[in-house]
């Protein structure tokens, strides 16, 4: 086990060996193959070839449906543990549609880093430039990834440039490659000086790794070819003076990414990546919460539930509320205490994700992710401890941009659309409001896509036939204020207001101009467009 670098000197050994974290990317950058082959040299899968199933099903609908018929493989998904190295890995994965949902950004609150993978060929595309944004808004290390090296790629300059540029973060190369395209042989990581050469024949194997003396080593003319060595070793030297070298602590603050490049296809470069999340990346880190923040080290227990996945199993309809563990040492069978019910829980079947298989979580530690199997009483923002009431924060809810009415096609079925509706909401999968005028639901998501995935899900979880129609509204907003100011403001507003399914009050409207006029009218009232989960 590499040493590693730390900004929490007094965690316990078994905490601080554990790295969790996400990989962002564009569609088909290659997160799904870096994924299949962390989980190779992680020993949890024999053969590379298993995520795939997921990875491909994203992209349509049927294909979508098909994988959540599948929810076996979706959810041992959803959070990955393995070995590396002495270290314990924790990759959770974001969601892969591409509509993009809040449930990336809850998931990137619970890990402490994040791989962004980018195309050697295309550099830093929009979906890459929005995750960034939001591990940047909680100043979460990246360590980057440039994948597909074995095609024709970018300068390497350029790439360097682009991220720093558009992303606006110090970039330090960790490797440099070797040759571009066909002529690709390799990359010479720059931090361990060691020549790294790809093995084209091989996809699965290891990439040969050669100790070098330094930059005029001549072992490195007997392993590169002339007109390749010139061109790498004037653009290392113009890298030395260009680019900052790496700095372990500007990385755990987010101000600088280090750079591998390789080609996930072809298991190269992906072992250095992974040397590097268990060197540089941070260690499980304090999670924010109110009154105070939480600790790993703290001896007591806190986990705070950051995803919801329910109807595993249709016939039975539970669910499976992902927690992070923010603290101490959890044995399974352990009472906590649910603290927005402040109901004991006994905690007697937990399960951790090791890749292909779920198994029974005997122990956690701060930094890992258990599922809990229940039903319905955990959700999305909940927290868990030994009693004491901490609620984590940060963990936010978006105002929806597509709002659209739902009816069940039988008019005698309201009762279960309600109930089905109810579970998407509280699973966070999509805001359902009530309004309180007429009959009905209006139902709220960030991407199209969804709406298609809610019917589909209510057909075959409830056995309910859906139409969903455009709605008069196309805003929500939540309303916060004094009660006699929102009372005043609900009575003079009837047409207009609607409750979540927290009961919380909601303003819908169809006009920026009236939020405008709200705000103007209504001084003591707050109108939001995100709240946070609790
Ligand atoms: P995702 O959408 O980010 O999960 O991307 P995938 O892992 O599914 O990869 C997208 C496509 O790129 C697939 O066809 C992969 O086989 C291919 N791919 C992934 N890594 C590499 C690589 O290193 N080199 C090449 N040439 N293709 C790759």
């Amino acid at each position: 086990m590499l040493d590693s670098v730390t900004n929490r000197p007094e965690l316990p050994p078994e905490i601080a060996r554990r790295r969790t974290f996400a990989i962002i990317s564009h569609p088909d950058a290659g997160k799904t193959t870096l994924t299949e082959k962390f989980l190779l040299y992680g020993g949890a899968i024999q053969m590379a070839g298993q995520v795939r199933a997921k990875g491909e099903a994203r992209r349509t609908r049927s294909d979508f449906m098909q994988m959540e018929k599948d929810r076996g493989i979706s959810v041992s998904a959803s959070a990955m543990s393995f070995d590396f190295d002495g270290f314990r890995f924790n990759l959770v994965d974001t969601p892969g549609h591409s509509d993009f949902s809040e449930d990336t950004y809850r998931t990137l609150t619970a890990v402490d880093a994040a791989v962004m993978v980018i195309d050697g060929a295309k550099g830093v595309e929009s979906q890459t430039q929005k995750l960034f944004e939001v591990c940047r808004l909680r100043d979460l290390p990246i360590l980057t990834f440039c994948n597909k090296m074995d095609r024709e790629s970018r300068d390497t300059f350029e790439i360097i440039d682009e991220i720093q540029e558009m992303l606006a973060i110090d970039v330090t190369p960790a490797s440099w490659p070797i040759g571009v395209g066909r002529d690709f042989i390799g990359c010479y990581d720059l931090l361990r000086d060691r020549l790294e050469l790809m093995d084209r024949a091989d996809r699965n194997k290891v990439a040969e790794s050669i100790s070098i003396e330094g930059l005029d080593d001549p072992k490195l003319a007997e392993h590169v070819p002339a007109h390749l060595l010139e061109k790498f070793l004037e653009e290392v030297e113009m890298a030395k003076e260009l680019l900052p070298t790496l700095d372990p602590q500007s990385v755990l603050e987010g101000h600088m990414t280090p750079i591998w490049f390789g080609s996930a296809i072809n298991s190269f470069g992906v072992k250095e990546l992974m040397d590097g999340i268990g060197r540089y990346g941070p260690e499980p880190q304090p999670q924010k919460a109110s009154p105070r923040q939480v600790c790993p080290e703290e001896k007591k227990v806190v986990g705070f539930v950051f995803k919801v996945q329910a109807n595993m199993d249709p016939k039975h309809r539970d669910r499976v509320a992902f927690v992070r563990m923010a603290s101490g040492h959890f044995k399974r069978g352990m009472k906590l205490t649910h603290v927005r019910t402040k109901k004991p829980m006994a905690i007697s079947n937990p399960v951790l994700f090791l890749a292909s298989d779920r198994e029974l979580a005997e122990e956690a530690w701060a930094g890992d992710i258990i599922g809990i199997p229940n039903h319905g009483q955990l959700r999305i923002g909940d927290t868990l401890t030994e009693g004491e009431a901490l609620r984590a924060t940060g963990i936010p809810s978006f105002a929806p941009e597509l709002l659209q009415t739902v009816r069940a096609g039988d008019p005698m079925k309201a009762k279960h659309l309600e109930k089905a509706l109810m579970q998407f909401a509280e699973e966070g999968a999509a805001k359902v409001f009530k309004p309180s005028f007429g009959s009905g639901f209006i139902v709220g998501v960030v991407g199209a896509l969804q709406f298609e995935v809610l019917a589909s899900r209510i057909e075959m979880e409830y056995g309910l036939p859906v139409r969903f129609e455009p709605s008069q509204f196309t805003s929500a907003r939540w309303v916060s204020g004094e009660k006699p100011a929102v009372e005043k403001f609900i009575n003079a507003n009837k047409q207009h207001i609607a409750t979540d399914h927290d009961g919380d009050t909601v303003y819908l409207t169809r006009l920026q101009w009236d939020i405008d006029r709200v705000e103007r009218d209504y001084p003591d009232l707050k109108l939001t467009a995100t709240k946070e989960m609790m």
